[in-house]
């Protein structure tokens, strides 16, 4: 059986970027329904044994276990996007990550620029995403509905929902300040 993860601060500490409200809803209404509709579609079956990861990448791209992945995948997605902010956050990343960013985007600034052009165009529901490829390089990506870079073996280093749940009533229509909000106060680089 599979929890609902706990986060690292309180529902509230986001506040005023993303507010309570909006945590009561995506985190504990949104977040516990993809955790809760998995175990009822896993129990009984091969998936109940296996860690979250593994069933993301063995149900991805299969018709057959559809259901199962997009559950399984927007636990995973959710649980990461949490750990991508913290309360005072939106500093830079350091050290070979910042190099690397540097490298392949030019400088900080163009690679948030170039993740906001992401996260704006992603039509509908989906995410934006930094990732590492296999070869060690780096890039943008977006996916839709609970696609994620695991299902593609790509390593996720940063990620934003912009699923309209995750920031219509605080944000109403407009994204693009819920991006900022991200970059500028929430983003967590964990160094
Ligand atoms: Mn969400």
């Amino acid at each position: 059986m599979f929890k609902l993860p706990t986060l690292n601060y309180e529902l509230d500490a986001l506040v005023p970027y993303i507010s309570k409200n909006t945590m009561e809803f995506h985190y504990l209404k949104h977040h516990q329904t993809y955790v809760d509709n998995l175990n009822k579609l896993i129990a009984g079956t091969e998936f109940e044994s296996m860690f979250l990861e593994e069933i993301v990448q063995k149900t991805a791209g299969k018709p057959e276990y559809t259901a199962i992945f997009n559950n399984a995948a927007q636990v995973w997605n959710h649980t990461f996007f949490w750990n991508c902010m913290r309360p005072n956050g939106g500093s830079r990343p350091q050290g070979r990550l910042l190099e690397d960013i540097i490298k392949t985007f030019g400088s900080y600034e163009d690679f948030c620029k170039e993740f906001k052009v992401a996260a704006l165009a992603q039509f509908g529901s989906g995410w934006a995403w930094l990732v590492r490829r296999a070869d060690g390089g780096l890039e943008i990506m977006k996916t839709a509905n609970a696609d994620n870079p695991l299902a593609h073996g790509l390593e996720a280093l940063i990620t934003i929902d912009v699923w309209e749940h995750a920031y219509y009533l605080d944000y109403q229509n407009r994204r693009g300040d819920f991006i900022d909000a991200f970059l500028n106060h929430l983003v967590d680089w964990k160094e």
